[in-house]
């Protein structure tokens, strides 16, 4: 299944049009969604499978303002619909919520206002999907060496299953990302995940290096630059054609298959 061209659909959108490209997508697998509007925006929630606990799918459909969206987040909104339209498709009674975030980008006020009106009681756990569009591996963060989980543990067994390369990141640059949310509110099983190359991993371990030498923030800049994952980040050249079929699929089958082994 190709998610590019729905990617290129999204790019350069204003949200509310990124959202109703989601509603109508989801109009065409014939899967219900809840609209939950709070005082700035507007959340889309997929329920999927049986009733009870559910493993969480995060993606945020909002962009930085000139930013193309494509990698943010448009990449995880593609891979979130593949996961949706594998679910349908399968039959599967897994338990599984999709939240499509509104203003991540500008505080997590989506998440925060979801964790707000519904807890996390009835989660298992939080796959939160950010820039998974470029790439060959896979970078879970914030996550230290010493975190436990079920969810984390079966998503780097399945991920080693499927001999694809799978690291913790305490950081990786930022910190910051919707799993914040569900953390803050009681599900410690919740972290980030996003496609990277080597190349960025090196250049991340560069990049913290300089911040402890106390660089300068346009000589960190330059630097964090040549890591392919964040030379288009919050440009406006952050567009599909810079993304890989490959990276969406590697990302969709590692969630997918996840999901099935924690039924
Ligand atoms: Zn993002």
């Amino acid at each position: 299944m190709n998610l590019l061209p729905f990617i290129k659909q999204l790019d350069h959108q204003p949200n509310a049009t990124r959202r109703a490209l989601i509603a109508e997508q989801l109009n065409e697998l014939n899967v219900s969604y809840i609209e939950q509007p709070y005082a700035t925006g507007t959340n889309l929630v997929v329920n999927l499978g049986r009733a009870g606990r559910k493993i969480g799918v995060g993606t945020h459909f909002d962009r930085v303002t000139d930013s193309g969206g494509a990698n943010d987040n448009g990449s995880a909104i593609a891979v979130a619909l593949d996961i949706i339209r594998r679910h349908q498709e399968s039959g599967s009674a897994a338990g599984v919520r999709v939240f499509f975030f509104d203003e991540e980008e500008t505080g997590l006020k989506g998440s925060q206002a979801y964790v707000a009106q519904h807890g996390t009681q009835d989660l298992v756990g939080l796959l939160n999907l950010e820039l998974v569009g470029m790439g060959d591996k896979l970078a879970l963060w914030p996550v230290e060496a010493a975190r436990q989980g079920p969810l984390l543990s079966a998503f780097e067994a399945t991920a080693r299953r499927q001999h694809v390369g799978v690291s913790r990141f305490g950081q990786l640059v930022t910190n910051t990302a919707d799993h914040v949310s569900f953390r803050s509110a009681g599900l410690a099983d919740a972290f980030t995940i996003t496609c990277i190359t080597d190349q960025d991993v090196a250049v991340a371990q560069r990049y913290f290096e300089a911040m402890t030498q106390q660089a300068p923030l346009p000589a960190l800049y330059e630097l964090l630059v040549q890591a392919p994952l964040f030379r288009h980040y919050h440009q406006p050249t952050d567009t599909y054609e810079k993304l890989s079929e490959a990276a969406l699929a590697m990302t969709s089958v590692a969630v997918w298959d996840t999901i099935q082994t924690m039924q």
